[in-house]
């Protein structure tokens, strides 16, 4: 079931972002709290909840809604 646009009303496209930073793509995720760094800049990700991000865009205006779905068990 794909969403409408909360800013527009038109119909919205199903997808998901992509971390293309290592040399293959991955679905970008949500993590948990807020962003907190090792030295030399690296993200501190030990303990932190992750789950897979899906995005839906406008067809219309490009609006883009985001979720991020506890994994179904
Ligand atoms: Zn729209």
């Amino acid at each position: 079931m794909t969403p409408r646009c909360g800013k527009c009303g038109s119909g919205m496209k199903e997808g998901f972002p992509v971390d293309s930073s290592r040399n293959q793509p991955r679905v970008a995720q949500w993590a948990e709290g807020a962003p907190e760094y090792w030295f030399l800049g690296i993200l501190r990700m030990r303990g932190r909840r992750k789950l897979p991000v899906q995005t839906f865009r406008c067809t219309k205006c490009g609006y883009l809604e985001s979720y991020a779905a506890e994994p179904a068990h």
